[in-house]
C-alpha cells in the first residue's frame, strides 16, 4: 500500500527576515517528505509564521490561525514567529492551536509537529535571556540567481518604539567560518548573488571576541565564484571608517546601501533612542557618494512617532529631499505594549499618520523616479532572475529592477541591457549584447 504524502501549508507575515525563515520552514517540511500546498487548501499541518511589529500584525496573525482551523478542523496548527514569542498566552486561547514555538526550537519544528497528540496545546517559548545561540535554519533563495544568507539574529538596542528586542532576544551571530562555508555552498549551488540578512546586521559579531561585520565581509568577498554580495541593512552609527571602506571599495559588494533613518528630526531621533543625528547621517551619505557616486542609498522612515509635530515632520521631509534617497520604505508608528514609546504623551492621531505616510510615500516615489532616470540609455549589467509574462526581470547591482525581452535561456545569467523608460516600479529596457557572464 502506498503511503499518502502529508501536506503542509505555511503563511507568513511581516519583514524580509520572516519571509526568509518561512521559506526555511517550508524547506524543513519538504526535506521530511511533506508536500507544500497553498494556505487556502486542505492540509495536514498549518504553520503561521507571525509578526508583531504593529497591532495589525497581531490581528492578521490571529485571523490566519482561525482560517487554518476552518480549512481543516483536524489539522495540526503550529504558530511561530515574533507574536508567538511575545504573546503565547493570547495564542493558546485561540481554538485549534496545537503548538506555539518562540524564537528558539524552530529547527525542530517537523519533529515537534509529529509528536503532537492534540490533547493539549504545547508551548515552547523560552524567556529572552535563554535565547543565546544562533539558530541555523536552511538558506533560502529569492530566485535561482539570488540567495539569502542569515548571519545574525536578535537585537539589544531597544529603540523606544520597537518590540523586536523582546520578540527576537539578544544578538546572536553565525560563526565566521560557518557563514563563509554557507556562502561557498550557495555559490556551489549556482547562486550568483548572496543577500546577507538579519535583524540587526550592524551588530553582527558583537557577542564574539574580535568579530564584526567588517571582518565577515572581508572574508566573504574572497569566496571563489561569488559575483555579488548585498548587505540588506545597516544602521548609520554602525558604519565606521573600516566598514565604509569595505562597503564602497570591494567590487563584489553591491553599491546599494539600505540605511534606516526613521526620522529626519533630531528631537524625534533622540526620543526614539536612535544613536545618531541627522548630521552624522548626512555626512555618511556624502562619504558614500564621494566613493561611489551612483550608489543607491535607500532607507526606512517612520511617521507619527509620539510628539512628531508638523514642524518635526517637515524636518523629516526636508532631510529626505536633501539626502536624495533612491527609495524609501515608510511605516506608520504603532504603539506596542511593553515598549516605552507606547506610554509617551502626544500620541499622533491616525488620520494625521495616514496623511504624513502618503506624503512621504509620494516623495519616495518621486525620488525613485529621479534616481532611476539618470540610468536611462546607459548600459547596465543585470542578473536575470525570472520571467514576467514575455519579459525577463532582474536587478542591477544598485537594485534597479529592469524588464526586457530576450531569448529563452537567460535565467541566472548576467546580461547587458539599455534602460529605456522609467515605469511605476521598474525600468523597461532592451537587451544590448549577449550574455556577459554565466
Ligand atoms: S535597532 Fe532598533 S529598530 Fe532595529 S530591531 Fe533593534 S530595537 Fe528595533
Amino acid at each position: 500500500m502506498t503511503k499518502l504524502t502529508k501536506r503542509a501549508a505555511v503563511y507568513v507575515l511581516g519583514c524580509k527576515v520572516n519571509q526568509h525563515e518561512a521559506e526555511a520552514i517550508k524547506q524543513l517540511f519538504k526535506d521530511a517528505g511533506y508536500e507544500i500546498v497553498p494556505f487556502k487548501d486542505w492540509a495536514d499541518v498549518y504553520i503561521i509564521h507571525t509578526c508583531t511589529v504593529t497591532h495589525l500584525g497581531d490581528r492578521k496573525s490571529r485571523q490566519m490561525i482561525r482560517r487554518a482551523h476552518r480549512n481543516n478542523i483536524d489539522a495540526i496548527i503550529a504558530v511561530t514567529g515574533c507574536y508567538a514569542q511575545t504573546a503565547p498566552e493570547e495564542i493558546s486561547g485561540i481554538e485549534g492551536v496545537d503548538l506555539i514555538i518562540g524564537s528558539k526550537e524552530r529547527r525542530r519544528i517537523v519533529e515537534l509537529v509529529e509528536k503532537i497528540d492534540k490533547t493539549t496545546t504545547v508551548s515552547l517559548v523560552s524567556p529572552r535571556k535563554e535565547l543565546r545561540e544562533f539558530e541555523d535554519l536552511p538558506a533560502t533563495s529569492a530566485s535561482t540567481a539570488r540567495a539569502f544568507l542569515k548571519i545574525q539574529e536578535g537585537c539589544q538596542q531597544f529603540c523606544t518604539y520597537c518590540i523586536i528586542p523582546y520578540a527576537r532576544g539578544p544578538v546572536r551571530s553565525r560563526l565566521l567560518k560557518d557563514a563563509v562555508s554557507a556562502a561557498g555552498q550557495l555559490v556551489g549551488q549556482g547562486f550568483k548573488e548572496i543577500v546577507l540578512t538579519g535583524i540587526h546586521i550592524g551588530a553582527y559579531g558583537q557577542e564574539i571576541d574580535k568579530l564584526n561585520l567588517a571582518v565577515l565581509l572581508k572574508e566573504l568577498v574572497k569566496v571563489p565564484g561569488l559575483k555579488r554580495l548585498r548587505v540588506s541593512s545597516v544602521d548609520p552609527n554602525e558604519i565606521n571608517e573600516e566598514l565604509l571602506d569595505i562597503l564602497t571599495e570591494e567590487p563584489v559588494i553591491c553599491p546599494h546601501y539600505h540605511i534606516p533613518l526613521q526620522s529626519g528630526s533630531d528631537t524625534i531621533l533622540n526620543k526614539m533612542h536612535r544613536p545618531y543625528d541627522t548630521e552624522t547621517y548626512g555626512r555618511l551619505a556624502r562619504s558614500i557618494r564621494i566613493k561611489r557616486p551612483n550608489a543607491a542609498i535607500t532607507s526606512d522612515v517612520m511617521v507619527g512617532f509620539p510628539g512628531e509635530t508638523d514642524e518635526y515632520f517637515k524636518e523629516t521631509m526636508d532631510f529626505i529631499r536633501d539626502v536624495k534617497f533612491a527609495d524609501l520604505h515608510v511605516f506608520k508608528y504603532s504603539p506596542r505594549k511593553g515598549t516605552p514609546a507606547a506610554n509617551y504623551p502626544n500620541q499622533v492621531a491616525a488620520p494625521i499618520k495616514d496623511l504624513r505616510s502618503k506624503e512621504i510615500i509620494n516623495l519616495g516615489q518621486e525620488l525613485w523616479r529621479r534616481y532611476a532616470s539618470q540610468f536611462i540609455n546607459r548600459p547596465k549589467e543585470v542578473l536575470v532572475e525570472q520571467k514576467m509574462g514575455n519579459c525577463w526581470e532582474g536587478h542591477t547591482d544598485n537594485y534597479l529592477k529592469l524588464r526586457f525581452e530576450g531569448p529563452e535561456d537567460l535565467r541566472g545569467k548576467f546580461v547587458e541591457v539599455i534602460p529605456i523608460e522609467v515605469k511605476k516600479d521598474y525600468i523597461a529596457a532592451r537587451l544590448k549584447g549577449g550574455v556577459v557572464s554565466e
